[in-house]
């Protein structure tokens, strides 16, 4: 069994959640197994690991990305800093609002959190539009750092997000797709 079959495994779809038609990827249950939580960490880590791959910082997409994020940046040894959705970072704050099916989202990024020059790992649970991890980005190369790649367990390709990251100018590493 692959590494991507054996997540793909514990990834459970739930039927019209949160609306009607949409079939939800639940990664809770990877999280839930000891055992299943170590190997898709591990995938990470050992893609990162190597002096060539290493991030100077972790940038974790809210909230899923901040459980993934937080782990890979304490194996890898280096920092963890949050985007977040708005109106939750205390300090001062960069933001960018992108759009959604109905409506729009606004993230947002300390302004000392990364330094110029810094090369990020963007991550997050799952790539759909792209829009969540674009934002994430363009915050981080509004402070002047290099996001090296985004990260996500799933992506889901019909939807054309990581086509439009990857033609942003973003490299990606996914672990496994929902076509
Ligand atoms: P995008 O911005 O790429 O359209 O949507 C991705 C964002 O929405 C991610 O932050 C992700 O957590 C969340 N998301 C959208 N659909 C799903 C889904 O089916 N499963 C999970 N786990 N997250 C989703």
């Amino acid at each position: 069994l692959s590494v991507s079959q054996y997540l793909r495994n514990h990834i459970r779809t739930v039927p019209d959640w949160p609306a009607p038609g949409v079939q939800f990827r639940d990664i809770t249950p990877l999280l839930q197994d000891a055992k299943v939580f170590r190997v898709l960490i591990d995938a990470f880590v050992h893609r990162y690991m190597d002096k060539d791959m290493r991030p100077d910082v972790v940038a974790g997409l809210d909230a899923r990305g901040f459980i993934l994020g937080s782990v890979v940046a304490y194996e890898l040894n280096v920092g963890f800093v949050p985007i977040r959705k708005k109106g939750k970072l205390p300090f001062t704050t960069v933001e960018e609002t992108y759009e959604l099916e109905y409506g729009s989202a606004t993230v947002e990024l300390h302004t000392d959190a990364v330094k110029a020059g810094d090369r990020v790992l963007l991550i997050d649970d799952l790539i759909a539009t792209g829009g969540t991890m674009m934002a994430g980005k363009k915050l981080l190369e509004r402070q002047g750092a290099i996001v090296m790649e985004g990260a996500a367990i799933v992506d889901l390709p019909e939807l054309g997000g990581s086509q439009k990251l990857k033609e942003g100018g973003l490299s990606l590493f996914t672990l496994l797709d929902f076509a």
